[in-house]
């Protein structure tokens, strides 16, 4: 998410800032600021939202030369909380103007914060999580034992702080350093010879240093044109790692990789975290924009998911989660064939739509009918602000962060976690399931992030095995209950990105027509179910993994670890660790995705780029 930059030294730092933003601009964006200690006591800052020409052409109305000096940092804004607007741009200052803040992820606390700071009679000028930092760190910075002491004022509030968050922070009283902290999101320093920079990653400074430290979890670093100080947020002195940049420009943005969605796979883990985070409080599940009443959940008869491409697979695995939770009956529909088919709508309704640019002109228009028919419509989405969101009664946004492949991979994960957070508000508010239940469903929701992490040590067995089967003329699919949708899922990818024939079936269907396609040789991928959550539909899957074995297809079988029942009718065994049968979907899928990019690249194609494609489809 979102682009930092900040620096001292030598040179003018705005030239340095834009010249860094501009590189971190891969990462995706919708408003930018920049602000520069002049030296003298004064501190300038500008923003503006939209693109960075935006702000670059205010800058010159504003005339660059009364931006003149040597510190200085810049931000590009991913909306998370309040609209992509001049005035939730960053960076935010405190009211006296002196402290300036910009910030990376979600303070989760923020609205405890702001009504602390609102009884105090702070006002507060922007809907922004962030800008309650600024006015805390100008408060500690004025009294008490860390007057006048930034780096330990920042200490002080970061503390303080729950959350995912990089704060770089200035102050017009101390004009030769710049002071950054992180937790759970990215920050590295830059080390050049009398210059210092920290940025979201090494892209922003490779043309001045390649010498770089990364910052471990909870720490602050004050940078300064002679050097670099590391601590904890206790001030205890720590280290960082330091290490040297051998990638190009174009690497250093995928963070080494050779494509963004490889990347994006590998972040899916913080996608999942950052989905989660906040959304469970005192026992409570809490939706984002919650337009919607609980007595309002307590009176939906009926479900509808209306969604595209992968978002639509997220909304069949929604769909045995919610009737399952909540004892609801949940259609999940193609957003282009809703309207046009007259579906039974009303006032009790809920629709689902789920979109990740939230601009998927299908979606919308499937949004504008289900609430001319005056049914309730919750928009899951990964983009603050889109028009499908501003269309709908409530909002609960996935922060899966910019996804600059074509392919979705993060957002479908963060999609499917989000949708398990619908069910369980529905459940929640409808007593179908008891608060202690809620919280176990979330805990287990909870331990995802780091189930994904393990299956990604999958990634070299899946992509010698995808260069193993890249000539293959197609590919076949089977799952059964959430592992249907997985199937579908996983042939989509391989469609979109190796263009190759893939089908997903419900392995029951097999015997009704598409063993049809099985001979000789052809790779056929089954997702099995958990031995121990649904003993019987095991089974059978390895009943029909020994009817295609038998006619001659590779078996590919991701299975769960220790699953011995299905090793003798796998070709290949990819093991995942073991979920709740819910929750499969999400480890399930990551290594269909590493398989269809292999196949992808070893077929010479750009996977970030499939033909045909585009990453947000504003057509009907
Ligand atoms: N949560 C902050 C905001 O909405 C920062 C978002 C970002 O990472 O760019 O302004």
């Amino acid at each position: 998410m979102c682009g930092i930059v900040g620096y001292v030294g030598h040179r003018q730092a705005l030239d340095v800032v834009l010249g860094g933003l501009h590189r971190l601009e891969y990462r995706g964006y919708d408003s930018a600021g920049v602000a520069v200690l002049d030296g003298a006591g004064a501190l300038r800052v500008q923003r503006k939202a939209g693109r960075l020409a935006n702000l670059e052409a205010q800058l010159d109305a504003d005339g660059r030369q009364s931006f003149a000096g040597t510190a200085g940092m810049g931000h590009t804004r991913w909306a998370t909380h309040g609209p992509p607007v001049d005035r939730n741009s960053h960076p935010h200052r405190d009211a006296a103007e002196t402290v300036a803040v910009v910030h990376n992820g979600i303070i989760e606390n923020f609205a405890e914060l702001r009504a602390e700071l609102e009884a105090d009679g702070v006002e507060l000028t922007s809907d922004t999580d962030t800008e309650t930092a600024a006015h805390l760190i100008a408060r500690v910075y004025a009294t008490g034992d860390t007057a006048g002491d930034l780096e330990a004022s920042v200490r002080t509030v970061c503390r303080r702080l729950e959350g995912a968050f990089t704060l770089v922070v200035t102050h017009a009283d101390v004009p030769d350093k710049v002071v950054a902290a992180r937790r759970s999101s990215p920050l590295v320093v830059g080390v050049g010879e009398g210059e210092h920079f920290v940025a979201s990653d090494v892209a922003a400074f490779i043309e001045h240093t390649r010498e770089a430290v990364e910052l471990g979890q909870d720490q602050v670093v004050v940078i300064t044109r002679e050097g670099y100080e590391v601590t904890d947020f206790m001030g205890e002195p720590a280290q960082g790692k330091p290490f040297t940049v051998d990638w190009d420009l174009s690497a250093a943005e995928k963070g080494g990789h050779e494509y963004f969605m490889l990347k994006e796979i590998e972040e899916q883990p913080d996608a999942l975290a950052n989905t989660l985070r906040g959304h469970f409080h005192n026992g409570r599940i809490t939706l984002d924009e919650q337009r919607l009443a609980d007595q309002d959940l307590r009176d939906i008869d009926k479900v509808f998911v209306v969604a595209c491409g992968s978002a639509y697979h997220s909304g069949l695995v929604a769909k045995y989660a919610i009737e399952h939770w909540c004892r609801l009956p949940v259609e999940v529909e193609l957003a282009s064939e809703f309207r046009y088919r007259d579906p039974v709508l009303d006032r009790d309704t809920l629709v689902v739509a789920v979109s990740q640019s939230g601009e998927t002109m299908d979606t919308l228009e499937a949004v504008r009918h289900a609430r001319e028919q005056k049914a309730r419509v919750l928009a899951v989405c990964n983009t603050n602000g889109a028009q499908i969101p501003r269309e709908s009664d409530a909002v609960l946004y996935t922060h899966a962060g910019p996804e600059i492949g074509v392919a979705s991979t993060k957002a479908f994960l963060a999609q499917i976690a989000a949708n398990y957070l619908v069910g369980l508000a529905l459940a929640q508010a409808r007593g179908t399931k008891y608060p202690d239940e809620v919280a176990r469903e979330f805990a287990d929701l909870a331990s995802t992030p780091a189930a994904v992490q393990k299956t990604l040590a999958t990634a070299a067995q899946v992509r010698a095995l995808g260069r193993e089967i890249a000539d293959s003329k197609a590919v076949l699919f089977l799952g059964r209950h959430v592992g249907y949708p997985v199937a579908l899922e996983g042939a989509l990818k391989l469609k979109e990105l190796a263009y190759m024939h893939a089908e997903g079936f419900a392995a029951g269907e097999l015997k009704h027509g598409p063993i049809a396609l099985i001979e000789q040789d052809l790779p056929v991928v089954v997702v099995m179910p958990s031995p121990k959550g649904r003993a019987v539909l095991h089974s059978k899957l390895v009943s029909n993994i020994s009817e295609i074995q038998a006619r001659g297809a590779r078996t590919i079988v991701i299975a769960e670890e220790g699953d011995d029942a299905v090793r003798p009718y796998a070709d290949s065994l990819i093991e995942i660790p073991a979920t709740s049968t819910l929750l499969q979907p999400l480890v399930a899928t990551v290594p269909l995705q590493i398989l269809a990019a292999e196949i992808a690249r070893s077929r010479g194609y750009d996977i970030d780029k499939p033909r045909n494609l585009a990453k947000s489809v504003t057509v009907e």
